[in-house]
């Protein structure tokens, strides 16, 4: 299929392929099938990208397997992988500036931010794994002076991986980082909303030299490819970044196949705790960045904030006042914050829960669409809602907040931890025991104190309850790629 010939308003010029990417070559799909990847800012198509059936999974896998058995997996040292994920980091910071602007272009999100966090995170995400592609190693494990025994980690195979809309190419890099450092072969599939930075990132893979096959990706929709993913008889592992209710199906779909290994990333409703002795104005900051960033589609969003109540009228004026000077708008604007949600379909999805959380609480702030075209929506604040309404009980999505005051530090911790989910937590106070006492009892993968929206390569990320199963991130993101053999070698020891 023809390149799209992308020039961007900050003056940067690209072409992205347009094709399925398998064993290092752009190819169609097998029954021709296109579809359109639209620009959020104006609900306008960008183009055409191909549509992977299951055929086309089919045949990604086996490519992926070829590259397991034969020019990957155990047949490449460590540190060989090692040098080409090194490579591939140092060629995402050559071309930061074209990924950014395709990210910022087909996800929405600003230019700058795109840039200062999204790529930059993928590269140093990169490079961090590519440091431990020699490094994952097992143990020598004492049993008795007959026998000597020992741990091998070994890569699990050829992984599925399928990704969400709203960090294209930083869930790739997640997911690729940690199957590639430890020797899995990859078939990942693109959210049908963001295709276009993953394929750019394809040109980048052969460039830094890794052997066809090892990384395949695709785009096409959930429904169809996804689901021939994670129903694939030889795929032996699956990893998923999404909503809750499509990780339940990619569990089913594993559970009723070959019971290939199943991480999950999914949804949250992060509560975001304020104490009166924190420091009003920093907690002001952290919490408006905890909700409205990324436009509030964002999996650990802090979207439950709870103020004590001798600060809450306080933090009130100052968070209104901050959310208000957000600038919301076109995403290769110099000082945009905001840019439109990812698609049509989120856009309503948000604004049905703004019209319920209108007829169950107090809409203090936003609660609208900005300008006439695109998909852009104030930042907004709700107020007064019960713990059991809709809008704080289900995950949003968007950049939309609920403030609720307290008084009781028993009765908060209570309703901050009353959630399906538990999937991040954060405190705001001065006084570290507090701090910390609370953090333990938040029942959530990742709590911060003193700040909000903080992700390291080094540190894991995942959720508690039904926020998902694994880690990403960190050593812990390893154990996820690797099947743990035990060798007993007897040494003396004659039959029974
Ligand atoms: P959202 O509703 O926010 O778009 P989803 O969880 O539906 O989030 O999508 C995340 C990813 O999961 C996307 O790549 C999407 O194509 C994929 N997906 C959706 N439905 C399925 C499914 N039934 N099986 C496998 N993957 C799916």
């Amino acid at each position: 299929m023809p390149k799209l010939e992308l020039s961007f308003p900050n003056g940067v010029k690209t072409t992205v392929q347009s094709d399925l990417f398998i064993n290092n070559k752009f190819v169609p799909a097998l029954d021709g099938k296109t579809f359109a990847t639209v620009n959020p800012s104006t609900g306008k198509e960008i183009g055409q990208v191909a549509e992977a059936s299951a055929k086309d999974i089919d045949v990604a896998v086996k490519a992926a397997r070829d590259a397991f058995e034969n020019v990957w997996g155990e047949k490449v040292p460590g540190a060989e992988r090692g040098r080409l994920l090194l490579k591939l980091a140092d060629l995402v910071e050559a071309n930061l500036d074209v990924l950014a602007s395709i990210e910022s272009l087909d996800n929405g999100k600003a230019f700058s931010i795109a840039k200062g966090f999204d790529v930059a995170a993928v590269a140093a995400n990169i490079r961090y794994y590519g440091g431990w592609a020699d490094k994952n190693q097992g143990k020598t494990i004492e049993t008795n002076d007959k026998k000597f025994t020992y741990t091998r980690h070994e890569p699990i195979g050829v992984c599925g991986q399928i990704i969400p809309w709203n960090f294209p190419l930083l869930m790739f890099a997640w997911k690729i980082g940690p199957a590639l450092a430890t020797g899995n072969t990859v078939v990942l599939k693109t959210a049908e909303q963001t295709p276009l930075s993953a394929i750019k990132m394809c040109e980048l893979i052969v460039e830094a030299g890794f052997p066809p096959g090892v990384v395949n990706v695709v785009s096409g929709f959930g429904a169809v490819a996804g689901a021939a993913i994670s129903n694939h008889m030889d795929i032996d592992k699956v990893a998923f970044t999404g909503s809750t209710l499509v990780g339940r199906n990619i569990m089913k779909a594993a559970a009723s196949t070959n019971l290939k290994k199943v991480t999950l990333e999914l949804g949250g409703k992060s509560p975001n705790v304020i104490f009166k002795d924190a420091d009003l104005d920093q907690a002001v900051k952290w919490a408006a960045f905890g909700i409205m960033f990324n436009h509030g589609q964002t999996c650990c969003a802090g979207s439950r904030v709870y103020v004590e109540e001798d600060v809450y009228d306080q933090f009130m004026d100052k968070m209104t006042a901050l959310c208000k000077s957000l600038s919301v708008g076109d995403p290769f604007a110099q000082n945009t914050f905001q840019g439109p949600q990812v698609s049509q379909l989120q856009y309503d999805r948000i604004m049905e829960y703004i019209e319920s959380g209108k007829k169950e609480a107090n809409l203090h702030l936003g609660g609208v669409r900005k300008g006439s075209e695109g998909y852009f929506i104030e930042p907004t604040i709700f107020t007064d809602a019960d713990h059991n309404s809709k809008i704080a009980r289900e995950e949003i999505f968007g950049p939309v907040v609920v403030v609720s005051k307290f008084k009781d530090e028993k009765e908060l911790l209570r309703i901050a931890n009353d959630t399906m989910y538990g999937l991040a937590a954060a405190v705001f106070s001065r006084d570290i025991s507090r701090a910390i006492e609370t953090a333990h009892k938040l029942k959530a993968g990742t709590v911060w104190v003193n700040c909000y929206n903080q992700l390291d390569p080094q540190v894991p990320f995942g959720g508690y309850k039904a926020s998902g199963i694994g880690r990403e991130l960190g050593e812990y993101a390893l154990a996820n790629y690797t099947n743990v053999k035990a060798v007993h070698c007897n040494l003396s020891t004659p039959a029974p």
